[in-house]
């Protein structure tokens, strides 16, 4: 893509009315960490107002634009921009806004090497499975986007030494299952995650759950899910992060001992809380 080439969301992207009670609520789960429910997702800005700068992590669902502009400038001050747009994953729930942010900010993009293809139109993720094992949203996935976006040159790749630009503090941690490329963000000091859809607040299957923000630590959505080994394996190897706080890419931060009591259950009992029975990314 050359300089003056437009960028291009999925030619399957659009306005998904799908929301929640949390929708255009913000939690301060710590002095510099803040979450953001758009709709059904969440976005987090990591900085503190009045200090150096901060970043966006995710960029929330298609046509919400507006929204997380006034969201930021609203915490942070009118006409502030983030430094960086940090990407856990590439689904149309974490970067249905994203042209439009980068648009106003004029900011940098990162996300993991492996998740690049689907953010520059090389490669659709995997159909949604709406034959997979779970309620209404499941049987709906059909209608999701998994079409890739075009960021050209926006989008760079995370530095490979795990070091998170413009968060000095963080490490980024590979969990890919749900995606090949999907990371978490996590901080030693505080024992902090933005853990994306690696495991989530609500489970995202059913209806009901996700209009009213039902709690419960999950694995992640089952319908976008295709290598539930993986999925397995990072949900285990942040379990063993022993995290304090977690802001999930779905449902209200978690901490302490809720936290790490769902967390504990869901590495330990993975295949029967979070692998489903049946679905077509599942061996029989
Ligand atoms: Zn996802
Ligand atoms: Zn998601």
């Amino acid at each position: 893509m050359s300089e003056d080439q437009e960028m291009t969301y999925g030619e399957d992207y659009g306005y998904i009315p799908a929301t929640s009670v949390r929708s255009g609520v913000g939690v301060e789960v710590s002095a510099d960490l803040y979450c953001h429910a758009v709709q059904i997702v969440n976005i987090a800005f990591v900085g503190q107002p009045g200090r150096d700068g901060y970043v966006l992590v995710d960029a929330g669902m298609p046509r919400s634009a507006d929204a997380i502009i006034e969201a930021a400038e609203e915490r942070f001050g009118a006409n502030t921009r983030p430094s960086a747009i940090l990407l856990t994953h590439g689904h149309f729930d974490h970067v249905g806004a994203i042209i439009e942010l980068i648009e106003h900010w004029r900011v940098p993009v990162y996300a993991h090497e492996l998740e690049l293809p689907y953010l520059t139109g090389r490669k659709s993720y995997p159909e949604p499975d709406p034959s997979v094992e779970g309620g209404m949203v499941a049987k709906l996935s059909g209608f999701f986007p998994n079409e890739p976006i075009d960021l050209g040159h926006h989008v760079q790749p995370l530095p490979e030494d795990g070091t998170v630009p413009f968060l000095p503090d963080f490490r980024w941690i590979a969990t890919p299952g749900h995606t090949e490329g999907h990371v978490s963000f996590f901080r030693e000091k505080d024992r902090a995650l933005i853990a994306g859809d690696a495991f989530v607040a609500v489970r995202q299957e059913y209806l009901y759950k996700v209009v009213t923000q039902q709690f419960e630590i999950s694995g992640p959505p089952r319908y976008f899910t295709p290598d539930w080994t993986q999925a397995k394996a990072s949900v285990e190897r942040l379990a063993a992060l022993r995290p304090q706080l977690a802001i999930t890419g779905h449902g209200r931060p978690a901490g302490g001992e809720e936290l790490a009591a769902g967390l504990k259950r869901l590495a330990d009992d993975f295949d029967k809380m979070a692998k489903p029975e049946y679905g077509k990314y599942i061996e029989v």
